[in-house]
Protein backbone atom coordinates (compact mmCIF):
# COMPACT_ATOMS: atom_id res chain seq x y z
CA UNK A 1 0.00 0.00 0.00
CA UNK A 2 1.38 3.60 -0.83
CA UNK A 3 1.45 6.45 1.18
CA UNK A 4 -0.54 9.45 -0.40
CA UNK A 5 0.08 12.50 2.12
CA UNK A 6 -2.73 15.57 2.03
CA UNK A 7 -3.77 18.97 3.27
CA UNK A 8 -6.55 20.54 2.84
CA UNK A 9 -7.40 23.87 1.71
CA UNK A 10 -7.73 25.72 5.05
CA UNK A 11 -5.04 28.21 6.27
CA UNK A 12 -4.64 31.04 9.43
CA UNK A 13 -2.01 33.41 9.30
CA UNK A 14 1.60 32.16 9.65
CA UNK A 15 0.45 29.19 8.22
CA UNK A 16 -0.93 29.67 4.25
CA UNK A 17 -0.78 27.11 1.17
CA UNK A 18 2.44 28.08 0.29
CA UNK A 19 3.86 27.09 4.09
CA UNK A 20 1.33 24.19 3.73
CA UNK A 21 2.31 22.97 0.06
CA UNK A 22 6.51 23.19 1.85
CA UNK A 23 5.21 21.19 4.93
CA UNK A 24 3.30 18.39 2.94
CA UNK A 25 6.14 17.59 0.58
CA UNK A 26 8.52 17.25 3.40
CA UNK A 27 6.13 15.25 5.24
CA UNK A 28 6.21 13.22 2.53
CA UNK A 29 9.31 12.69 1.87
CA UNK A 30 10.84 14.50 -1.17
CA UNK A 31 14.22 14.97 1.18
CA UNK A 32 15.10 11.58 0.77
CA UNK A 33 15.99 12.52 -2.90
CA UNK A 34 19.53 13.55 -3.25
CA UNK A 35 19.01 16.63 -5.92
CA UNK A 36 22.60 18.25 -5.12
CA UNK A 37 23.85 19.39 -8.37
CA UNK A 38 21.13 16.76 -10.36
CA UNK A 39 18.85 18.68 -13.01
CA UNK A 40 15.42 18.62 -11.96
CA UNK A 41 12.66 18.40 -14.51
CA UNK A 42 9.18 19.97 -12.73
CA UNK A 43 6.69 18.72 -14.84
CA UNK A 44 4.17 21.07 -14.99
CA UNK A 45 1.52 22.19 -17.73
CA UNK A 46 1.72 26.35 -17.90
CA UNK A 47 -2.06 26.39 -19.27
CA UNK A 48 -3.31 27.65 -22.52
CA UNK A 49 -3.82 31.65 -22.61
CA UNK A 50 -7.01 31.94 -21.85
CA UNK A 51 -7.33 29.54 -19.58
CA UNK A 52 -7.47 30.43 -15.70
CA UNK A 53 -7.42 26.98 -13.94
CA UNK A 54 -4.17 25.88 -14.38
CA UNK A 55 -1.70 25.77 -10.94
CA UNK A 56 -0.30 29.52 -9.84
CA UNK A 57 2.91 29.70 -10.66
CA UNK A 58 3.36 30.57 -6.71
CA UNK A 59 3.30 26.84 -6.33
CA UNK A 60 5.65 26.64 -8.98
CA UNK A 61 8.13 29.41 -7.10
CA UNK A 62 7.67 27.93 -3.89
CA UNK A 63 9.05 24.33 -5.20
CA UNK A 64 11.76 25.42 -7.60
CA UNK A 65 12.70 27.76 -3.90
CA UNK A 66 12.97 24.47 -2.15
CA UNK A 67 14.92 22.45 -5.29
CA UNK A 68 17.44 25.44 -5.03
CA UNK A 69 17.64 25.05 -1.77
CA UNK A 70 18.54 21.24 -1.90
CA UNK A 71 21.30 22.52 -4.40
CA UNK A 72 19.42 20.88 -7.70
CA UNK A 73 19.25 22.62 -11.05
CA UNK A 74 15.64 22.91 -11.32
CA UNK A 75 13.38 23.81 -14.19
CA UNK A 76 10.17 24.20 -15.38
CA UNK A 77 9.63 22.09 -17.99
CA UNK A 78 6.26 20.91 -20.55
CA UNK A 79 6.30 19.72 -24.22
CA UNK A 80 4.36 21.14 -27.29
CA UNK A 81 1.30 20.12 -28.39
CA UNK A 82 0.31 18.18 -31.25
CA UNK A 83 -2.62 20.99 -32.49
CA UNK A 84 -2.24 24.23 -33.11
CA UNK A 85 -2.65 26.77 -30.65
CA UNK A 86 -0.52 28.37 -28.51
CA UNK A 87 2.10 25.88 -27.26
CA UNK A 88 3.10 24.49 -30.15
CA UNK A 89 6.52 25.24 -30.74
CA UNK A 90 9.06 26.29 -28.40
CA UNK A 91 8.66 29.77 -29.03
CA UNK A 92 4.89 30.65 -28.80
CA UNK A 93 5.47 27.87 -25.87
CA UNK A 94 7.46 30.30 -23.57
CA UNK A 95 5.69 33.44 -24.49
CA UNK A 96 2.75 31.68 -23.12
CA UNK A 97 4.25 29.99 -20.10
CA UNK A 98 5.86 33.69 -19.24
CA UNK A 99 1.93 35.33 -19.75
CA UNK A 100 0.67 33.01 -17.35
CA UNK A 101 3.13 33.65 -14.32
CA UNK A 102 5.87 31.07 -15.26
CA UNK A 103 8.46 33.67 -15.37
CA UNK A 104 12.07 34.62 -14.43
CA UNK A 105 10.29 37.19 -12.12
CA UNK A 106 7.87 34.77 -10.43
CA UNK A 107 9.71 31.53 -10.34
CA UNK A 108 13.82 31.57 -9.99
CA UNK A 109 14.94 29.20 -12.79
CA UNK A 110 14.64 28.69 -16.86
CA UNK A 111 11.14 27.37 -18.53
CA UNK A 112 12.84 25.14 -20.63
CA UNK A 113 10.19 23.67 -23.75
CA UNK A 114 11.35 19.99 -23.17
CA UNK A 115 10.82 18.51 -27.12
CA UNK A 116 12.64 21.42 -28.54
CA UNK A 117 12.13 24.27 -30.98
CA UNK A 118 9.60 22.54 -33.19
CA UNK A 119 8.36 19.80 -31.30
CA UNK A 120 10.75 17.72 -33.08
CA UNK A 121 13.28 16.61 -30.64
CA UNK A 122 12.99 13.65 -28.71
CA UNK A 123 14.78 10.48 -26.66
CA UNK A 124 13.18 6.95 -28.03
CA UNK A 125 13.19 4.90 -24.36
CA UNK A 126 12.38 1.66 -24.83
CA UNK A 127 9.67 -0.11 -22.31
CA UNK A 128 8.75 -3.09 -23.91
CA UNK A 129 5.80 -2.87 -23.09
CA UNK A 130 2.27 -4.11 -24.96
CA UNK A 131 1.12 -1.11 -26.63
CA UNK A 132 4.46 0.48 -26.93
CA UNK A 133 7.97 -1.10 -27.67
CA UNK A 134 9.74 2.27 -27.11
CA UNK A 135 8.22 5.82 -25.70
CA UNK A 136 9.03 9.30 -27.49
CA UNK A 137 10.10 11.07 -24.95
CA UNK A 138 10.74 15.47 -24.87
CA UNK A 139 14.73 15.42 -24.81
CA UNK A 140 15.13 17.45 -21.86
CA UNK A 141 12.68 15.51 -19.35
CA UNK A 142 14.61 12.44 -20.77
CA UNK A 143 17.85 13.73 -19.95
CA UNK A 144 16.58 14.65 -16.47
CA UNK A 145 17.97 13.52 -13.68
CA UNK A 146 15.28 14.33 -11.21
CA UNK A 147 11.68 13.90 -11.90
CA UNK A 148 8.70 16.39 -9.54
CA UNK A 149 5.75 16.36 -11.41
CA UNK A 150 3.10 19.07 -10.50
CA UNK A 151 0.21 18.03 -11.50
CA UNK A 152 -3.51 20.23 -11.89
CA UNK A 153 -6.25 17.26 -11.00
CA UNK A 154 -9.25 18.13 -13.48
CA UNK A 155 -11.41 16.47 -15.84
CA UNK A 156 -10.23 15.08 -19.45
CA UNK A 157 -12.19 14.44 -22.44
CA UNK A 158 -10.51 12.06 -23.64
CA UNK A 159 -8.75 10.35 -20.18
CA UNK A 160 -11.49 10.97 -18.01
CA UNK A 161 -9.26 13.12 -15.51
CA UNK A 162 -5.58 14.23 -15.95
CA UNK A 163 -3.53 14.05 -13.13
CA UNK A 164 -0.03 13.01 -12.52
CA UNK A 165 -0.19 9.78 -15.18
CA UNK A 166 -1.80 12.39 -17.99
CA UNK A 167 0.80 15.41 -17.08
CA UNK A 168 3.88 13.00 -17.21
CA UNK A 169 2.83 10.49 -19.72
CA UNK A 170 1.22 12.94 -22.41
CA UNK A 171 2.50 15.47 -21.19
CA UNK A 172 6.24 14.67 -21.67
CA UNK A 173 5.64 13.02 -24.77
CA UNK A 174 7.48 14.51 -28.11
CA UNK A 175 4.93 15.55 -30.89
CA UNK A 176 5.44 12.08 -32.24
CA UNK A 177 5.01 10.44 -29.04
CA UNK A 178 1.60 12.35 -28.70
CA UNK A 179 0.81 11.04 -31.98
CA UNK A 180 1.27 7.60 -31.18
CA UNK A 181 -0.95 7.81 -27.73
CA UNK A 182 -3.45 9.37 -29.67
CA UNK A 183 -4.02 7.52 -32.63
CA UNK A 184 -3.06 3.81 -33.95
CA UNK A 185 -3.73 5.19 -37.95
CA UNK A 186 -1.77 7.30 -40.40
CA UNK A 187 -2.07 11.14 -40.76
CA UNK A 188 -4.22 12.84 -43.13
CA UNK A 189 -3.88 16.30 -44.91
CA UNK A 190 -6.37 19.02 -44.72
CA UNK A 191 -5.90 20.35 -48.19
CA UNK A 192 -7.63 23.78 -47.19
CA UNK A 193 -4.95 24.24 -44.57
CA UNK A 194 -2.12 23.28 -46.48
CA UNK A 195 -0.06 26.57 -47.40
CA UNK A 196 2.43 24.49 -49.83
CA UNK A 197 5.08 25.27 -47.37
CA UNK A 198 6.78 21.69 -48.44
CA UNK A 199 8.54 20.79 -44.71
CA UNK A 200 6.51 17.69 -44.58
CA UNK A 201 8.05 16.66 -47.52
CA UNK A 202 11.70 17.54 -47.08
CA UNK A 203 11.42 15.84 -43.35
CA UNK A 204 9.30 12.48 -44.61
CA UNK A 205 12.00 9.83 -43.99
CA UNK A 206 10.15 7.62 -45.54
CA UNK A 207 9.34 9.76 -48.75
CA UNK A 208 5.76 9.23 -48.75
CA UNK A 209 4.42 12.88 -49.32
CA UNK A 210 4.48 14.91 -51.90
CA UNK A 211 2.89 18.15 -53.43
CA UNK A 212 0.21 17.24 -55.73
CA UNK A 213 -0.72 19.26 -58.93
CA UNK A 214 -2.91 21.48 -56.79
CA UNK A 215 0.39 22.25 -54.79
CA UNK A 216 -1.31 20.64 -52.09
CA UNK A 217 0.43 17.85 -49.89
CA UNK A 218 -0.70 14.21 -50.27
CA UNK A 219 0.22 10.96 -48.99
CA UNK A 220 1.00 8.01 -50.34
CA UNK A 221 -0.45 5.75 -47.98
CA UNK A 222 1.72 2.52 -48.94
CA UNK A 223 4.87 4.24 -48.59
CA UNK A 224 3.64 5.96 -45.03
CA UNK A 225 4.69 4.32 -41.92
CA UNK A 226 2.50 6.54 -39.61
CA UNK A 227 5.31 7.70 -38.27
CA UNK A 228 4.09 10.79 -37.45
CA UNK A 229 6.74 13.78 -38.54
CA UNK A 230 4.16 15.26 -41.31
CA UNK A 231 2.27 16.33 -38.37
CA UNK A 232 5.44 17.08 -36.22
CA UNK A 233 6.83 19.47 -38.43
CA UNK A 234 3.50 21.29 -39.89
CA UNK A 235 3.31 24.68 -38.09
CA UNK A 236 -0.25 25.40 -40.09
CA UNK A 237 -2.09 22.03 -38.47
CA UNK A 238 -2.52 20.51 -42.26
CA UNK A 239 -1.26 17.44 -41.32
CA UNK A 240 -3.27 16.36 -38.69
CA UNK A 241 -3.75 13.02 -36.59
CA UNK A 242 -6.86 10.57 -37.18
CA UNK A 243 -7.73 10.49 -33.56
CA UNK A 244 -8.72 7.08 -32.15
CA UNK A 245 -12.02 6.09 -30.52
CA UNK A 246 -10.63 3.98 -27.95
CA UNK A 247 -9.91 6.17 -24.85
CA UNK A 248 -9.24 2.80 -23.10
CA UNK A 249 -5.86 2.22 -24.84
CA UNK A 250 -4.82 5.60 -25.01
CA UNK A 251 -5.03 5.72 -21.02
CA UNK A 252 -3.13 1.92 -21.54
CA UNK A 253 -0.51 3.79 -23.44
CA UNK A 254 0.05 7.10 -21.38
CA UNK A 255 0.63 4.59 -18.06
CA UNK A 256 3.49 3.01 -20.56
CA UNK A 257 4.84 6.67 -21.28
CA UNK A 258 4.74 7.40 -18.01
CA UNK A 259 6.96 4.41 -17.35
CA UNK A 260 9.27 5.55 -19.99
CA UNK A 261 9.42 9.20 -18.29
CA UNK A 262 10.24 7.91 -14.20
CA UNK A 263 12.39 4.80 -15.25
CA UNK A 264 15.62 4.35 -13.76
CA UNK A 265 14.80 8.29 -12.05
CA UNK A 266 14.44 9.43 -8.60
CA UNK A 267 10.50 11.12 -8.62
CA UNK A 268 7.62 12.54 -6.97
CA UNK A 269 4.77 13.70 -7.53
CA UNK A 270 1.74 16.68 -6.41
CA UNK A 271 -1.56 16.59 -7.60
CA UNK A 272 -3.38 20.25 -6.93
CA UNK A 273 -6.88 19.11 -6.62
CA UNK A 274 -8.34 22.38 -6.76
CA UNK A 275 -10.21 24.80 -9.84
CA UNK A 276 -11.64 21.12 -10.81
CA UNK A 277 -12.67 22.01 -13.80
CA UNK A 278 -14.58 19.70 -16.09
CA UNK A 279 -11.54 19.47 -18.98
CA UNK A 280 -8.09 19.76 -19.52
CA UNK A 281 -6.34 23.10 -18.97
CA UNK A 282 -5.31 22.72 -23.27
CA UNK A 283 -8.74 24.96 -23.73
CA UNK A 284 -8.34 28.67 -23.53
CA UNK A 285 -11.28 28.62 -21.40
CA UNK A 286 -12.01 26.66 -18.23
CA UNK A 287 -15.84 25.83 -17.14
CA UNK A 288 -16.71 26.14 -13.48
CA UNK A 289 -15.48 23.79 -11.23
CA UNK A 290 -17.13 20.62 -10.66
CA UNK A 291 -17.08 20.17 -6.96
CA UNK A 292 -14.95 22.59 -4.57
CA UNK A 293 -11.56 23.05 -3.99
CA UNK A 294 -9.85 19.91 -2.07
CA UNK A 295 -6.45 20.61 -1.40
CA UNK A 296 -3.10 19.59 -2.44
CA UNK A 297 -1.62 16.02 -2.03
CA UNK A 298 1.95 14.35 -2.70
CA UNK A 299 3.39 10.66 -3.26
CA UNK A 300 6.39 8.93 -4.40
CA UNK A 301 3.96 6.95 -6.10
CA UNK A 302 1.96 8.48 -8.92
CA UNK A 303 -1.02 5.92 -9.67
CA UNK A 304 -2.33 5.83 -5.55
CA UNK A 305 -2.07 9.99 -5.82
CA UNK A 306 -4.11 10.39 -9.05
CA UNK A 307 -6.83 7.28 -7.54
CA UNK A 308 -6.45 9.30 -4.00
CA UNK A 309 -7.27 12.41 -5.94
CA UNK A 310 -9.96 10.42 -7.64
CA UNK A 311 -11.56 9.30 -4.60
CA UNK A 312 -11.87 12.42 -2.87
CA UNK A 313 -13.56 14.48 -6.02
CA UNK A 314 -16.08 11.29 -6.08
CA UNK A 315 -16.86 11.73 -2.11
CA UNK A 316 -17.15 15.27 -2.70
CA UNK A 317 -20.72 16.89 -2.98
CA UNK A 318 -20.76 19.06 -6.46
CA UNK A 319 -20.96 22.62 -6.99
CA UNK A 320 -24.13 24.46 -8.39
CA UNK A 321 -23.98 26.46 -11.83
CA UNK A 322 -21.81 23.54 -13.45
CA UNK A 323 -21.58 21.16 -16.12
CA UNK A 324 -22.96 18.73 -14.26
CA UNK A 325 -26.51 20.51 -13.76
CA UNK A 326 -26.46 20.18 -9.88
CA UNK A 327 -29.76 22.53 -8.65
CA UNK A 328 -29.19 21.65 -4.93
CA UNK A 329 -25.64 22.37 -2.88
CA UNK A 330 -24.29 18.55 -2.03
CA UNK A 331 -25.68 16.55 -4.65
CA UNK A 332 -23.52 13.82 -6.25
CA UNK A 333 -22.11 12.88 -3.51
CA UNK A 334 -19.94 9.53 -3.53
CA UNK A 335 -21.09 9.56 -7.51
CA UNK A 336 -17.90 9.46 -10.34
CA UNK A 337 -18.54 12.93 -11.58
CA UNK A 338 -15.74 12.19 -14.04
CA UNK A 339 -17.52 9.34 -15.66
CA UNK A 340 -20.83 11.59 -15.48
CA UNK A 341 -19.01 14.62 -17.52
CA UNK A 342 -17.03 12.26 -20.21
CA UNK A 343 -19.26 8.98 -20.13
CA UNK A 344 -17.25 6.98 -22.83
CA UNK A 345 -13.68 7.23 -20.94
CA UNK A 346 -12.99 4.83 -18.03
CA UNK A 347 -10.44 6.30 -15.57
CA UNK A 348 -10.36 3.05 -14.15
CA UNK A 349 -8.99 0.90 -16.44
CA UNK A 350 -6.22 3.10 -16.83
CA UNK A 351 -5.22 3.11 -13.28
CA UNK A 352 -5.51 -0.55 -12.82
CA UNK A 353 -3.43 -1.04 -16.31
CA UNK A 354 -0.71 1.74 -14.68
CA UNK A 355 -0.59 -0.95 -11.58
CA UNK A 356 -0.40 -4.29 -13.58
CA UNK A 357 3.16 -2.48 -15.49
CA UNK A 358 4.48 -1.77 -12.08
CA UNK A 359 3.65 2.07 -12.49
CA UNK A 360 2.28 2.12 -8.51
CA UNK A 361 -0.63 1.00 -6.25
CA UNK A 362 -4.19 1.58 -6.61
CA UNK A 363 -3.76 0.94 -2.96
CA UNK A 364 -3.57 3.92 -0.59
CA UNK A 365 -2.99 5.12 3.07
CA UNK A 366 -3.99 8.28 2.58
CA UNK A 367 -2.43 10.89 5.25
CA UNK A 368 -4.02 13.71 6.22
CA UNK A 369 -1.27 16.38 7.66
S1 LIG B 1 3.95 20.95 -43.80
FE1 LIG B 1 1.73 21.28 -43.67
S2 LIG B 1 1.32 23.18 -44.76
FE2 LIG B 1 3.41 22.51 -45.32
S3 LIG B 1 3.09 21.34 -47.21
FE3 LIG B 1 3.03 19.88 -45.52
S4 LIG B 1 0.84 19.70 -44.99
FE4 LIG B 1 1.08 21.53 -46.27
S1 LIG C 1 3.50 9.86 -41.13
FE1 LIG C 1 5.71 9.76 -41.46
S2 LIG C 1 5.92 8.34 -43.20
FE2 LIG C 1 3.78 9.02 -43.19
S3 LIG C 1 3.75 10.79 -44.55
FE3 LIG C 1 4.02 11.58 -42.47
S4 LIG C 1 6.24 11.78 -42.26
FE4 LIG C 1 5.89 10.44 -44.01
Amino acid sequence: MSKVYFTDMRTKPGRNLLDKLQILIKKAGIEQIDFKDKFTAVKIHFGEPGNLSYIRANYAAKIVGFLLNQQAKPFLTDSSTLYLGRRSNAIDHIESAFENGFNPVAVPCPVIIADGLKAIDYKEITIDQKYCKTAKIGAAIAEADVIVSMNHFKGHEQAGFGGALKNLGMGSASRQGKLELHSSSKPIISEDLCTSCNQCVKNCASDAVHLNNKKKAEIDYEKCVGCGQCVAVCQFDAAQPVWDSSTDIMNYKIAEYTLAVIKDKPNFHINFIMDISPNCDCWNCNDAAIVPNIGIAASFDPVALDKASADMVTQSGANLNTVLNVHKYGEFQNVDKFKLIHPNTDWKAGLEYAESIGLGSTDYELITI
